[in-house]
């Protein structure tokens, strides 16, 4: 595991070189937030970072409740009881493996790894909506990956975590765009054409930095997202 720093957002780096997959702390003036929680046996270098930082985790906040962001959600929450979990209240439903789609929502099939009914045990304590804050984060519902998926950005430096909004390993590209060097997060999306509209929304944001589920942090973004977003409209018109 590698640990990476920029501003206040620490990415946590596990399996760097083959499947890479991040999780984030974002530091306050007394506290963390983690931001996703990566793979099922992530925990203890989660908690040993956190230690190492020295400030205490308070919060947990998922992107979205694919495997392999709430892996080390439940081991996390029985050894801190006191922290408290927040998620969109949409994916809340797929973090308690229900996939069903609701009335207005696009008819393609929920993808990826979504826990089975009753496996994940942790009962989220907040339920988010758009605009929601989590100490300096903004919960942006940005849908496409999954259809609660949501962004956080640092209102301190416009930093945004997105989740697998977009990937940066093996290009950057939007949620749903196939890069074949790292074909994974496209193949676990729901829906591209939601994507790209939330693509645009991130853009819009101005973000200063993004970090993102799979591959390397990027500063000053702009530029290389307006690229993905536009590779990405070519294949769907
Ligand atoms: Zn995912």
């Amino acid at each position: 595991m590698k640990v990476v720093k920029e501003g206040f957002i620490h990415q946590l780096n596990f399996y760097p070189t083959l499947f890479p997959v991040s999780c984030y702390f974002v530091e306050e003036e007394n506290e963390l937030t983690l931001v996703d929680t990566a793979l099922p046996n992530c925990y203890k270098s989660i908690i040993d970072t956190a230690q190492k930082i020295g400030k205490p985790l308070t919060r947990i906040v998922l992107t979205h409740a694919h495997g392999d962001h709430i892996g080390s959600l439940d081991k996390l929450k029985e050894m801190l009881p006191d922290v408290m979990v927040y998620i969109s209240k949409r994916d809340e439903r797929l973090l308690r493996g229900d996939r069903s789609l609701d009335e207005n929502e696009n008819k393609t099939p929920i993808k990826g790894g979504v826990p089975k009914p009753g496996e994940i045990k942790t009962q989220p304590d907040v339920l988010l909506q758009e605009g929601d804050r989590i100490g300096s984060l903004k919960a942006i519902s940005t849908p496409g990956h999954t259809p609660g998926s949501m962004s956080f950005i640092d209102e301190r430096t416009k930093a945004i975590i997105a989740g697998d909004a977009f990937q940066t390993r093996g290009g950057v590209s939007v949620s749903g765009h196939t890069q074949v060097l790292f074909p994974f997060p496209a193949i676990a999306t729901w829906n591209k054409e939601v994507a790209l509209k939330s693509a645009i929304k991130i853009k819009n944001q101005n973000p200063s930095l993004l970090a993102v589920g799979h591959g390397k942090m990027l500063k000053q973004p702009g530029s290389i997202i307006e690229l993905a977003i536009s590779k990405l409209e070519k294949t769907i018109s």
